[in-house]
């Protein structure tokens, strides 16, 4: 399995250092060619041959830095593909976008353009910890502990399955699943905020470097590395600091850009 980051960060942030311009995009990953995970970031880092190729987009929950580039997708994706792309997710984020996004006052709704036959997108409603298999892949939501609906995935192939944790606070469930995977080779882990803000992490259902690092020894084999994404980009430096000063080599912070091959 290959995952391409698109964009690992809690914001969409832009901020010059020593002259130069540096760019950080909210979650976006794609796995292998046809899926992506979170929407955060897809256009503007994909071209349009490979946005054409995206047929599943599985999303953790509603909130904009997860979703945001769906709306230049739909509209870019306009007369130039021939199947929906479906977006899949638990009931509560699909009726977020049903509601508040594709609802012909944000934005078109493009389930039913250019027609309620063929549209753009359709919407697939998941359970919640029962596997669907799309494109070679197992993926099985299991849900997370945020200030809104939110699942993280347990991603599996033939070879190998990675844990991706969604946004979330401390939880059980998911580690208790991921424990259970065969092959597991990674986790991807949010930690938003430095240490010292645990409080705000706990209120805004976010964790810290040192709060991730405990989630992830709940699994049983934590003998895997363990990537951290979502950082809010004005901490960046001091959550870096954090983790170096945790003296794991299995750790280290993920960046745009990046191809992760498990
Ligand atoms: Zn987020
Ligand atoms: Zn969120």
């Amino acid at each position: 399995m290959k995952i391409k980051v698109l964009g690992c960060y809690g914001a969409d942030f832009y901020e010059k250092k020593n002259g130069k311009g540096k760019r950080y995009n909210p979650s976006g990953f794609l796995i292998n060619t046809s899926v992506a995970l979170e929407a955060g970031t897809l256009c503007g880092t994909l071209t349009l041959p490979q946005l054409t190729q995206l047929r599943y987009i599985f999303l953790s929950h509603a909130h904009l830095d997860h979703i945001q580039s769906l709306a230049f997708l739909t509209e870019t994706l306009f007369g130039k593909i021939e199947h929906p792309v479906v977006i899949v997710s638990i009931k509560e984020v699909i009726d977020v976008l049903k509601n508040h996004f594709f609802n012909n006052r944000l934005w078109p709704d493009f389930t039913r353009l250019p027609s309620p036959e063929n549209p753009i997108i359709r919407y697939q409603e998941i359970s919640e910890e029962t596997p669907i298999e799309v494109e070679a892949l197992k993926v099985t939501a299991i849900r997370v502990n945020h200030i809104v609906p939110s699942i993280g995935f347990i991603i599996e192939d033939d070879h190998a399955a990675i844990v991706f944790s969604g946004d979330t606070w401390m939880t059980d469930k998911i580690w208790k699943a991921a424990s259970q995977a065969r092959q597991l080779k990674g986790a991807l882990v949010e930690a938003s905020f430095p240490d010292q803000l645990s409080e705000l992490a706990r209120i805004s259902g976010h964790l810290t470097p040192k709060l991730a690092l405990q989630e992830f020894v709940k699994l049983t084999q934590p003998d895997i590395p363990l990537y951290l994404y979502h950082m809010k980009p004005p901490y960046l430096g001091e959550i870096q600091k954090q983790i170096k000063a945790l003296k794991n080599k299995q750790i280290r912070l993920l960046h745009d850009g990046e191809m992760l091959q498990f």
